[in-house]
């Protein structure tokens, strides 16, 4: 009995172990946070979530030898994602910005974008400088929302989604949206009658967020992405969706 005893703890403390062993098994995917509402960045086609950050974190993915799984969420949601483990990165057409560096590190920049101004064609108005006092929509959270916040005695609208803004524009509840050039365009495209100013309101860059602590995955990301850029990859993803003008 005693020694059968013993046989049985030994067996029972070596499946413990054995459960241990599969809990820190080598990782296998990517979980990538987005907002899957933002062309031509990301955005859904059928069930699939399609687009230039999907396909840059699919090559990163195939580098890495993981698998890719996409996480769709709130844009003002995928900080906290990364923050917590939920997702791995974020790769969203996310600004590089001071604010957010205090939560998460950003990768080398994938690209350079602005900030525009859509407007309805014949809008007074006809710059940057023109939104003072004016009541402006945003998509919340994004760096659009933080600049109109800076802009005197305007009044600023926060939608979840950059599309829910520029058709609150084209019913004339609101006089202008900031929001990020390339989904402007393609949201000008679909919508007539709207127009976007030539003067960019800033330029910014765009890059991957990555917990502070996960300086490993980031290092990791940097080196695939100077593959990337060094193959050409990156600038043929990018030429896919947007056209030289
Ligand atoms: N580039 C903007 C930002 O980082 C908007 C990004 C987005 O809406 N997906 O805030």
């Amino acid at each position: 009995m005693k020694i059968s005893k013993i046989i049985c703890a030994a067996i029972a403390s070596a499946m413990v172990l054995a459960f241990a062993g599969c809990a820190e098994k080598e990782k296998t995917t990517l979980v990538m946070a987005t907002n899957a509402e933002f062309p031509p960045y990301e955005y859904r086609e059928g069930d699939q979530i399609v687009g230039i950050d999907a396909e840059i974190a699919q090559a990163i993915a195939d580098d890495l030898g993981l698998e890719l799984v996409i996480e769709d969420m709130a844009f003002d949601s995928i900080i906290a994602a990364v923050q917590s483990g939920k997702a791995d990165m974020g790769v969203a057409g996310m600004t590089i910005d001071e604010d957010r560096l205090k939560n998460v590190n950003f990768s080398t920049p994938y690209t350079t974008a602005a900030q525009v101004v859509i407007v309805k064609e014949g809008s007074e108005i006809a710059s940057p400088a023109d939104l003072v006092g004016k009541k402006i929509g945003v998509q919340l959270g994004t760096t659009g929302d933080i600049f109109a916040g800076d802009i005197a005695d305007a009044t600023v609208e926060r939608f979840n989604k950059g599309f829910e803004a520029v058709q609150s524009l084209n019913q004339d509840k609101i006089d202008a949206v900031i929001i990020d050039r390339e989904p402007a365009k393609v949201f000008v495209t679909q919508n007539e009658g709207l127009a976007i100013l030539d003067e960019a309101y800033t330029i910014e860059e765009y890059a991957i967020a990555v917990a502070k602590d996960n300086t490993e995955l980031l290092d990791q990301i940097n080196a695939s992405l100077a593959k990337l850029e060094e193959s050409g990859k990156l600038e043929e993803i990018i030429g896919k969706y947007i056209k030289a003008e």
